[in-house]
């Protein structure tokens, strides 16, 4: 079943302001965990849920069910079972969306594990799962019950010690952060504390989580890997690790993932969270981020204070890099006519619903570029260039976290997504 986007997503809103349910008339203060399968190639995708795990706390918001900011590729909507009415809402990306646009993908099926937290329902729900190609078409991929007291579902297990990096409020007033760290072996324990504070210690220097310190959580899961080290496919070297996160994902060399998806939440589980953060005990730069997924970096280099809120911009933010080339080959990222969903780039197509009641009336649009040393280089304008493409596509600013190598310099645009983020989650 096909159909547009932006009808969903207008009745998403309306929805949202038709009833504003309480979270404690359908859900108890626990996780439900929906662990799955994500099968497809270039053409077709489907889904097959493989278990639930059930435990813990309710991390996330209790005020926004129903998700304001559609910017994923999968949405997941649970409905009462007896009403039809839509109680939660979440959206997120994964990582098949962009296995589905690889050369692998025109001869390959892949089977990708997923999985997504829900709050536990105390009655039976339906679960809905849709998916989103980039120009909106939508496929539903899932449509099924829990019900809480005859569906078989495994319970969270505690494994780990869990570190207390930052303390800023209960986990239900706060985003919650978790650090897992891979490839750190019992040997490398010293190294594996300085580094979880270190990295603790680059996301709380950063505004706006800085600005917003009282709201943020950051923990730790102290789990140590069998060896030290991540793997490296690509040059034959393989790791006993933790997580077994691996460079070379979907065959790029600094693509760093995680593809054992239902282990990584497993760990997890030992503490509340809302955004996984893998750190990786690796000299070889890599790292990535997916929105409402997790993201990973590695712990050495140059620039790991820029290089962590960068991903987690990625990850929590839904955030587009405002980075471009003219390389053609990335020129159908932004198909013509469609307003991307990334909050921090426009196509024009609907600027209106991006960035545009914040900018001086007299910026004109498209903003032309000006030096470093410009009265106006930090002006925010509407630059062409963003999302890889040179041409066609807009970014806020001349200058961003998003943008270059520049730690704590989000663009006003992405700072605000930022603390909004940061409010959904805190409310
Ligand atoms: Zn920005």
């Amino acid at each position: 079943m096909k159909k547009i986007f932006l009808t969903l997503l207008a009745s998403v809103f309306s929805l949202s302001a038709a009833f504003a349910q309480h979270f404690d008339d359908y859900f108890i203060d626990r996780t439900l965990r929906v662990n799955y399968f994500h099968i497809g190639d270039h053409q077709s995708e489907s889904m097959e849920i493989h278990h639930y795990t059930a435990g813990g706390v309710w991390s996330g918001t209790r005020s926004f069910l129903i998700e304001p900011n559609f910017y994923g590729d999968i949405a997941i909507e649970v409905f009462d079972s007896l009403t039809n009415k839509l109680i939660y809402s979440r959206s997120y990306s994964c990582l098949f969306t962009e296995y589905k646009t690889t050369e692998r993908a025109k001869t390959e099926v892949a089977r990708m594990e997923e999985c997504v937290n829900v709050p536990f329902p105390k009655k039976t729900v339906r679960l809905k799962f849709t998916s989103y190609d980039r120009k909106r078409n939508s496929e539903v991929l899932y449509d099924g019950y829990y019900n809480p007291r005859t569906t078989p579902t495994q319970p969270m297990k505690k494994e780990y010690k869990v570190m207390t990096l930052h303390k800023g409020n209960t986990p239900g007033k706060a985003i919650d952060i978790l650090f897992i760290p891979d490839g750190y072996a019992k040997k490398d324990k010293k190294v594996l504390k300085h580094d979880m504070k270190r990295f603790a210690s680059y996301v709380m220097n950063c505004s706006p989580y800085k600005d917003m310190a009282s709201k943020v959580n950051i923990r730790a899961i102290e789990g140590y890997s069998e060896q030290s080290g991540i793997t490296q496919p690509q040059n034959n070297i393989y790791v006993k690790t933790l997580l077994n996160c691996a460079y070379n994902a979907l065959d790029l060399d600094r693509y760093l993932m995680c593809l054992g998806v239902w282990n990584m939440h497993d760990v997890a589980d030992d503490a509340p969270y809302d955004a996984i953060v893998i750190i990786c005990n690796s000299e070889k730069y890599g790292g990535g981020g997916i929105y409402n997924f997790y993201c990973t970096v590695y712990n050495h280099g140059d620039y790991p204070d820029y290089v962590i809120v960068h991903e987690m911009g990625h990850l929590i933010g839904g955030l587009a890099d405002e980075y471009y080339t003219s390389d053609v080959s990335v020129q159908d990222f932004y198909p013509a006519g469609i307003e991307p969903v990334e909050p921090n780039v426009t196509t024009l197509v609907d600027f209106d619903s991006k960035w545009k009641s914040m900018l001086d009336k007299s910026t004109p649009v498209p903003t032309p570029e000006v030096k470093k040393d410009d009265p106006n280089f930090d002006r925010l304008g509407v630059y062409e260039g963003g999302g890889y493409v040179a041409k066609g596509v807009y970014r806020p600013a001349l200058h961003c976290t998003m943008h270059q190598i520049r730690y704590n310099d989000f663009c006003p645009v992405c700072h605000k997504v930022l603390e909004e983020v940061i409010d959904y989650y805190a409310k």
